[in-house]
């Protein structure tokens, strides 16, 4: 952030004020290209299922009356990007309110929202999950929002990894809670581990796509996490798997 500066008597504070003011710029200019990065981006991400309407559409007017099979692979593929639509405009929303809203400030117990979390994908897959967790890791905070933060990580580690396991660490040092979650999935090139992050960013287009996703998950966690104080970040390496670390404050 930006700290405020009195009315200037000295020569050193008009030097003050100017620096803050250029900081001031600097940022709102870099807020803007960000902006303008996500518009642009969003139009494209809408426009793709929309061109696959398109194409349908003309197909179903040609050949649906008389080709049954066109006709119903026409139909799956709308159903198909339809959904694949929806979705992105609901990231979108979820997005937009995590960068703007408030935040709740109840009692948070992290070890429980992680054990329920691990024990309900569980069942959904055939990868091993492993849970290590100090006990009742309390800290206040917005207990959807951070549930929300461990299911875009969860969801990740079992969508990209194939064969292995999943392991989530929680403990606390000092003020600080420290969450990991690790797999032994496709991992992310060290080129890349820096765009991550960015809203709607994809290392590999086409295996985000057919697991159903967005680009826009990691983004909506690390503004949540952000909001919470904390820090995201990961270690990875390609072909070996990711980690991803959450660190959240417990007290400010
Ligand atoms: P997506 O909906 O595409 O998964 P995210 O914002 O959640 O979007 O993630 C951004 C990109 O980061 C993904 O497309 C994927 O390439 C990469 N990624 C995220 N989590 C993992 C992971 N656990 N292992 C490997 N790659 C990952």
């Amino acid at each position: 952030g930006i700290s405020r500066i009195n009315e200037p008597k000295e020569p050193l504070e008009l030097r003050e004020l100017s620096g803050a003011f250029n900081q001031l710029l600097h940022q709102l200019e870099e807020h803007v290209e960000r902006e303008k990065g996500f518009i642009a981006n969003a139009s494209h991400e809408l426009r793709t299922p929309l061109t696959a309407f398109r194409g349908h559409i003309n197909l179903l007017k040609r050949w649906g009356k008389k080709d049954e099979y066109v006709l119903e692979q026409s139909l799956q593929a709308l159903g198909e990007e339809s959904d694949r639509m929806e979705r992105i405009t609901h990231q979108m929303l979820t997005l937009a309110q995590h960068e703007n809203n408030v935040l709740k400030a109840e009692r948070v117990n992290i070890t429980k929202i992680l054990h329920l979390l691990v024990e309900k994908y569980k069942e959904g897959t055939s990868l091993q999950i492993n849970l290590e967790k100090d006990e009742d890791l309390e800290l206040m905070g917005d207990e959807e929002q951070l549930r929300q933060v461990f299911v875009i990580l969860l969801d990740n580690a079992l969508r990209y990894t194939k064969e292995g396991r999943v392991s989530v660490k929680a403990y606390q040092k000092d003020n600080d809670l420290t969450i990991s979650i690790s797999d032994t999935g496709v991992g992310i090139p060290e080129g890349e581990q820096g765009e991550i992050f960015n809203r709607f960013y994809r290392v590999d287009r086409n295996r985000s796509r057919e697991t159903g996703g967005t680009g826009l998950g990691l983004s909506i966690a690390k503004a949540i996490v952000e909001k919470h104080r904390g820090m995201i970040r990961i270690e990875s390496k390609s072909g070996e798997g990711s980690t991803f670390i959450v660190v959240l404050p417990v007290k400010d």
